[in-house]
């Protein structure tokens, strides 16, 4: 029989004491779902069975955010640290719950063996302290106002028609390495920087909307508010044997000047306080006339795309790309249109980056999806090796069923699989790996036929590890490639050296956005399997 390592007896004797209050999981070195009991089973609404190999990362939400939550978990258990917080989770139905959560990392001769998490629901406090604050109108934590009395003002306000500057604030500061740490002091540094603001803003309301974002209602001129990082410097905070100096990023959107209801106000706002923080932070500016257009059109396309999709006002364009091989053009890749009579041409570029934020993206692939199957079907009844590419958002495979809807959409207009290949940006690849769900769909998805393109190849990691990870067999050059590719030899050189060493890997190499005669003939002479671009074709309604 096999002895029992200490390990697994602490385990056994932990888990009887735990197991009927606690969620309890363990996972892998990698992150992989090993062992759930039934407390976590339960509350996360998986089953037994399905549960098991999932990722953590799939047990949160997929937005960014809460991703970059499960990423700090990990890293900090990954460095031999347990991480302890109350985090948001996410049910296999897409239900919000939250937790108390201790993650452990177990180690075996200084290799990361196992983490073991113990969590603790907290979802009824939490809608407790959500539903008082509504009702009191207060942040607990600092006692300033809550995100719910600052829109009930906002709004008061903007009805009143009283001139205000919308002024959001976010709290950056980077002293800590030691998270342990860091979680203690989070709270008393918020609360001292809750009485600076309330100390230099006097009488203007302030809110604290996030746990890091703050809003301040003032009639003040600009170059009062941004005197608060002067303050701020002046008056740094102690706490135990800590001085901490405390940075801001902050953005300014005034009423009616600029925005006039509270959600644009607050989009503005937050939108100028991103931009300063992508500058390395340390500001406070207003939207400059240009941000607040984009602000603007921004919001329109999130309120006009719903009803553009309901009316069938989405379209969809053909590129075909040239087989230097054959000479066929028979590969066509699939561009979504969208022209609305208030927007104008609204382009994917910024279409799908919005649709993708709001959850509009499933909505989209599906048309284009069913569109494309359509075309192809008919197409490929005279054209046996016809093929239709398509691009796809992660979004639409972090749901779990993706592949079977697709498979569905096929059947419904018996269209084989091999007639559609799907393009992924490196990206989209490079969480496909990390997400098991993901690469099985892709698996599942090329064992009926499909083929994979790497799309945009060289503008992001440039990581040939994909090609070997997932299961892709074409990829696509970066058109910035192309365009410096006759005139800059460093480019002739590198495009050159890519194609081999695709070629060495069995790939179907293609070179995108190809607008010149002496690209075209440079690629030919490289050896390119195929080309893309205005020379061959401009994408056209077909
Ligand atoms: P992409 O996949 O790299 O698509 C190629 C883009 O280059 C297309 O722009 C195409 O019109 C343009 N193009 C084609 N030939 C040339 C050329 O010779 N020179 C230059 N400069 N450009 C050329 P488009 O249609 O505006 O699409 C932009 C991006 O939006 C696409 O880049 C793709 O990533 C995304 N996209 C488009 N349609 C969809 C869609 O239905 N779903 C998803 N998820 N993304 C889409
Ligand atoms: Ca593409
Ligand atoms: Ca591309």
């Amino acid at each position: 029989m096999k002895e029992t390592t200490r390990t697994e007896l602490y385990f056994s004797c932990l888990m009887d004491s735990l197991d009927e209050h606690v969620m309890v999981f363990k996972t892998d070195s990698e992150g992989f779902i090993t062992y759930t009991n039934q407390n976590f089973l339960q509350v996360s609404e998986w089953t037994p069975k399905r549960v098991l190999g999932k990722s953590i990362w799939q047990m949160f939400d997929p937005s960014k955010e809460d991703q970059k939550i499960a990423d700090l978990i990990w890293e900090t258990v990954q460095a031999g640290r347990n991480y302890f917080g109350q985090v948001k989770k996410m049910s296999r139905k897409g239900k919000s719950y939250y937790v108390n959560m201790l993650a452990t990392p177990i180690f075996e001769s200084e290799q990361l063996k196992e983490v073991l998490f113990l969590q603790l629901d907290m979802t009824e406090d939490m809608a407790l302290q959500e539903k008082l604050e509504r009702i009191a109108f207060i942040d607990f934590e600092t006692g300033l106002m809550s995100r719910y009395k600052l829109e009930m003002l906002t709004t008061e306000r903007i009805k009143e028609n009283l001139h205000f500057s919308f002024v959001h604030i976010n709290l950056d500061y980077y002293i800590f390495d030691d998270q342990d740490n860091k979680a203690k002091l989070d709270l008393k540094i918020i609360q001292q920087f809750a009485n600076r603001l309330q100390r230099f803003f006097q009488d203007s309301p302030i809110a604290r909307i996030n746990k890091y974002e703050f809003v301040i209602l003032t009639p003040h001129a600009d170059w009062f508010i941004q005197s608060f990082m002067n303050f701020l410097e002046q008056q740094p905070i102690h706490i135990e044997h800590y001085q901490i100096k405390l940075t801001v990023s902050g953005g300014i959107a005034k009423f009616p000047e600029d925005q006039q209801t509270y959600e644009r106000l607050l989009l503005a706002a937050r939108e100028a306080t991103q931009a300063i923080m992508r500058s390395g932070g340390g500001d406070i500016l207003s939207l400059t006339t240009e941000q607040h257009k984009k602000i603007d059109r921004y919001a329109l396309i999130n309120e006009r795309l719903p009803l553009a999709i309901q009316n069938e006002e989405l379209s969809v364009v053909y590129q075909p790309q040239l087989n230097l091989h054959t000479g066929e053009k028979n590969v066509y890749e699939a561009l979504i249109r969208w022209n609305d009579e208030v927007l104008g041409e609204v382009k994917p570029d910024e279409l799908i980056p919005i649709s993708e934020e709001s959850g509009l993206i499933h909505e989209i692939g599906d048309f284009l999806f069913r569109t494309v199957v359509k075309f192809a079907a008919e197409r490929i009844k005279s054209e046996p090796t016809f093929q239709v590419a398509i691009n796809s958002s992660i979004r639409e495979f972090m749901k779990d069923n993706h592949s079977v809807t697709l498979q569905a959409i096929l059947n419904e207009y018996d269209c084989p699989a091999n007639a559609i290949q799907i393009e992924i940006t490196e990206k989209f690849a490079f969480q496909a790996e990390e997400q098991q769900s993901i690469t099985r769909q892709m698996q599942q998805l090329q064992q009926l036929g499909m083929t994979f393109a790497l799309d945009d190849f060289g503008t992001g990691y440039a990581s040939f590890r994909f090609l070997q990870s997932l299961p892709i067999s074409i990829v696509k050059i970066d058109k910035t490639y192309i365009q410096s590719l006759v005139t800059h030899p460093q480019t002739t050189k590198l495009v050159e050296g890519l194609i081999r060493l695709c070629h060495s890997l069995d790939l179907y190499v293609v070179a995108e956005g190809v607008e010149q005669e002496g690209q075209f003939e440079m690629l030919k002479k490289l050896q390119i399997d195929g080309v893309q671009g205005y020379y061959i074709a401009q994408p056209e309604a077909l």
